[in-house]
C-alpha cells in the first residue's frame, strides 16, 4: 500500500509520457486490414485561439468510443489534426502580432502564420495529452502541410476531370470583414433590428394604358398608396436597405398584377440619385407585399441575383469588397453601409420622398466566423456542382446511423436549404494554392 500524499502532477505526467514512449495508442498499420479498422475522422480543431471546453467535451466523447472499440478487440485509427489554413489562422496571426496581412507580401505573412500556429499547436498537443485522450500521436496532420495540400490539389484535378467543377464570374456570397468569397454553409441566420422604409420613386412613363377598372379596384383601403398612373406619380417600394438605392437597376411587378400592369415596359426615376430604370414583370414578385412593386439592386439578396441573370440587367456596384460605398454612391462614397443607410434615408426624407418608416426585427445572413452580414459581389470563383446530387446526399444520409437521431433532420434541412453550388475558392494569403 503506497503511503504519503498523491501527487497528481507527477503521477499523471509520468504515465502520459509512458503511453507516448510505448506507442500505447499507435495504429498498427502493417498488421491491420484497413477495411475492418474502426477509423475516427476527427474534425481537426481550428487554430483560431486556445482550446476551450467545447473541445474537451467533443474529444472525451470520441475518446470513449475509441476505448470502447479497442476493448471489443477492434483496431482503432484515431489521428489528430490541426486546422491551420485560411481565414481563422490568418485572423489569429493578425490579432496575436497586431498586424494586417495587407502590409506584408504573401510569403512573409505566411511565415508569420506558420510561427503563430506552431505555438498554438504545441499548446493543443500538451492539453490533449494532459487529458489522457487515447489519440495516436504518430498520426497527426496540419491542414496547411505539404501532404494535405497535395491531397487537396489532386482532389481538385479529379473533380475537374469528372466535369464537376467550373469557374464562373458571377455574384458570389462575400464577407466584407474577411474580404473573401465564402460558401453558403459558412453563413448563419441572425435576427437583427432594422427599419422598413417606404420610399417613393417617380413614374417617368408607363409602358401602356392603365386598366382603369383594375386601378379603381386598387383604391380601396387594402392599399396604403394610390396606384401610379400619370408621369410624376409615386411608385412606392419598401426596403430595409436604402443604401442599395444607388445600385438600383430596375423595378418589378407580378405578371398577374392587373393594377400595376401598365407600369411594365415603362421607366421610373430613382430618388436622390436621379438615374432612370426600366420596369419589368416577373413571377418571383410577392404581390401580397406592399404596393406589389419592388426594386431590384445589384445585389441585395438571392432574388436580385436571379433577376440580374434572367433579365440581363445592368451591374451597378455601390458597395466595395470591404462594405464601403463606392464612387457610384456619389456624396456617400467612403461611408460604411450602415452610415450610408442612415444618411440616404435622411436625404430621401429631406427630398420629401420618404413615405413611412418603422422598426422591425428581421433575419440577415452573416458569416459564421465574425457575425458580419454578407454581401453579394460579382467575382470569378471556382465552384463544385452539388445541387444536382441533393437526392444522392439524402439517400446516403438515410443509410447512416445518426446519434442522436435528430441530427439526421438537421442534415436533411441543410441539404434541402442548399441554393448554391459549393464555392471553393477563397481570396486568402495563407491557404492551399
Ligand atoms: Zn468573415
Amino acid at each position: 500500500m503506497p503511503s504519503g500524499e498523491y501527487d497528481s502532477d507527477a503521477v499523471e505526467s509520468k504515465w502520459q509520457q509512458q503511453w507516448l514512449d510505448d506507442d500505447t495508442y499507435a495504429y498498427p498499420e502493417a498488421a491491420t486490414d484497413p477495411n475492418t479498422t474502426f477509423a475516427i475522422d476527427t474534425p481537426p480543431p481550428t487554430v483560431s485561439g486556445s482550446l476551450h471546453w467545447g473541445h474537451v467535451y467533443g474529444s472525451i466523447l470520441q475518446d470513449i468510443v475509441a476505448r470502447f472499440e479497442r476493448m471489443q478487440g477492434n483496431d482503432v485509427f484515431y489521428p489528430f489534426g490541426y486546422d491551420d489554413n485560411g481565414i481563422a489562422s490568418e485572423r489569429l496571426t493578425e490579432s496575436e502580432l497586431g498586424i494586417r496581412h495587407q502590409d506584408f507580401d504573401r510569403y512573409e505573412f505566411q511565415e508569420q502564420c506558420r510561427d503563430v500556429c506552431a505555438d498554438y499547436e504545441e499548446e493543443f498537443t500538451e492539453k490533449m495529452q494532459a487529458m489522457g485522450t487515447s489519440i495516436d500521436w504518430n498520426n497527426t496532420y496540419q491542414t496547411i502541410s505539404p501532404d494535405v495540400q497535395r491531397v487537396s490539389q489532386l482532389s481538385f484535378i479529379d473533380l475537374y476531370d469528372q466535369g464537376r467543377e467550373y469557374r464562373k464570374k458571377a455574384p458570389a456570397i462575400w464577407c466584407p470583414e474577411c474580404e473573401t468569397a465564402i460558401s453558403q454553409v459558412e453563413t448563419e441566420d441572425h435576427e437583427e433590428e432594422s427599419h422598413f422604409n417606404d420610399i417613393a420613386f417617380e413614374l417617368v412613363e408607363s409602358g401602356s394604358e392603365p386598366d382603369s377598372d383594375a386601378v379603381a379596384d386598387g383604391t380601396d383601403e387594402d392599399y396604403e398608396y394610390p396606384t401610379p398612373t400619370e408621369p410624376g406619380d409615386d411608385i412606392v417600394i419598401s426596403t430595409t436597405r436604402p443604401e442599395l438605392i444607388p445600385a438600383c437597376v430596375s423595378m418589378f411587378v407580378h405578371p398577374d398584377d392587373d393594377r400595376n400592369a401598365h407600369l411594365v415596359g415603362g421607366t421610373a426615376k430613382v430618388p436622390v440619385f436621379g438615374h432612370e430604370i426600366p420596369i419589368y414583370e416577373d413571377d418571383r414578385v410577392d404581390r401580397e407585399k406592399g404596393t406589389g412593386v419592388v426594386m431590384c439592386c445589384t445585389f441585395g439578396d438571392q432574388t436580385d441575383i436571379e433577376w440580374y441573370q434572367a433579365h440581363d440587367l445592368d451591374l451597378r456596384v455601390a458597395i466595395d469588397e470591404s462594405a464601403t460605398m463606392t464612387d457610384l454612391a456619389g456624396d456617400y462614397e467612403g461611408m460604411s453601409t450602415e452610415e450610408a443607410r442612415e444618411a440616404i434615408v435622411e436625404d430621401i426624407d429631406d427630398a420629401g420622398q420618404l413615405r413611412d418608416r418603422w422598426a422591425i426585427d428581421h433575419v440577415v445572413q452573416v458569416h459564421e466566423r465574425d457575425d458580419v452580414p454578407v454581401e453579394y459581389r460579382v467575382t470569378e470563383q471556382w465552384y463544385v456542382d452539388v445541387l444536382d446530387k441533393r437526392e444522392e446526399y439524402l439517400d446516403a444520409g438515410r443509410e447512416m446511423e445518426w446519434f442522436p437521431e435528430k441530427m439526421f433532420t438537421r442534415y436533411e434541412h441543410w441539404i434541402d436549404g442548399l441554393e448554391w453550388d459549393w464555392c471553393i475558392s477563397r481570396q486568402r494569403s495563407s491557404g492551399i494554392p
